[in-house]
């Protein structure tokens, strides 16, 4: 039996008994953990506000073996992510990542990549970035972390390579571009030779330089759905978070007027 301390960020909060929670999170040694918060239901006090979704903690956990839940004994807040939790649109774009990460990344795999990743992604819709771009470029290098990342190179099928003014497309099924002759059958997304040279960006620059990059109007329009599907496809389901992003609108065309 181990007691640890890790810092984490909280992906899913959900009510296991009538007086405990179960809570999953994603820790920077650890990676993607689930514990059991004794009494969190009934007793607000021991983890005041710190076990919300999308909150950076300090955990303090016992660790009784290697797989199943752990023994969830302490959560400090670090970083409530307050002014991203004022806007419904920053909101949802935060809680459709978390949701990824609770899919995309296996349990007990310590990933420091991922976690900065998460973490500045939030610090950057908590300092007022434009969500959907801050959502895409997320997405772009999640996938490319965690061994998705879709080949654009050249047309998986043939090699050829994209130019200017080509028709080029992208396959789900493949799992990267293909060109006009090769796009039958596939469910083709079109993509400009701008958004490959954006995306292959996004998959390669430094972490801290990533928030730089912008999906023009046309590129967003490209990756909205996309990106999105890639992540669906690997998951195998659905993601919630994209419902309330409907109903809100956070989807429509009429936030490409940038
Ligand atoms: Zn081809």
């Amino acid at each position: 039996m181990a007691i640890r301390r890790d810092e984490a960020i909280i992906l899913r909060t959900r009510d296991y008994s009538e007086s405990d929670r179960l809570i999953t999170f994603f820790s920077r040694n650890q990676g993607q953990l689930t514990g059991i918060a004794k009494g969190a239901r009934r007793s607000k006090k021991r983890f005041v506000h710190t076990l919300e979704p999308c909150s950076h903690v300090s955990v303090t956990y016992v660790d009784r073996q290697t797989s199943g839940l752990v023994r969830l004994d302490a959560s400090e807040l670090k970083n409530a992510f307050i002014a991203l939790r004022s806007d419904i649109a920053r909101l949802g774009y935060a809680s459709l990542s978390c949701e990824i990460v609770l899919g995309m990344s296996p349990e007990r795999q310590a990933n420091a990549a991922l976690f900065a990743l998460l973490y500045q992604y939030l610090e950057q819709l908590e300092r007022g970035a434009e969500p959907e771009n801050t959502s895409l470029l997320f997405q772009t290098r999640i996938l490319h972390l965690s061994g998705y990342g879709p080949n654009l190179q050249g047309c998986v099928l043939c090699g050829r390579k994209p130019r200017a003014g080509g028709n080029w497309f992208f396959s789900i099924l493949q799992g990267g571009l293909v060109c006009k002759d090769h796009k039958h059958g596939q469910q083709p997304y079109p993509v400009s030779l701008g958004t490959v040279m954006l995306l292959r960006q996004a998959q390669q620059l430094p972490l801290a330089k990533l928030w730089r990059l912008r999906f023009q109007r046309q590129s967003r329009q490209e990756c909205r759905f996309l990106l999105i599907d890639l992540v669906r496809h690997y998951l195998e389901k659905d993601l919630k978070s994209l419902k309330l992003l409907h109903q809100i609108g956070a989807l429509n065309s009429t936030n490409d007027r940038i």
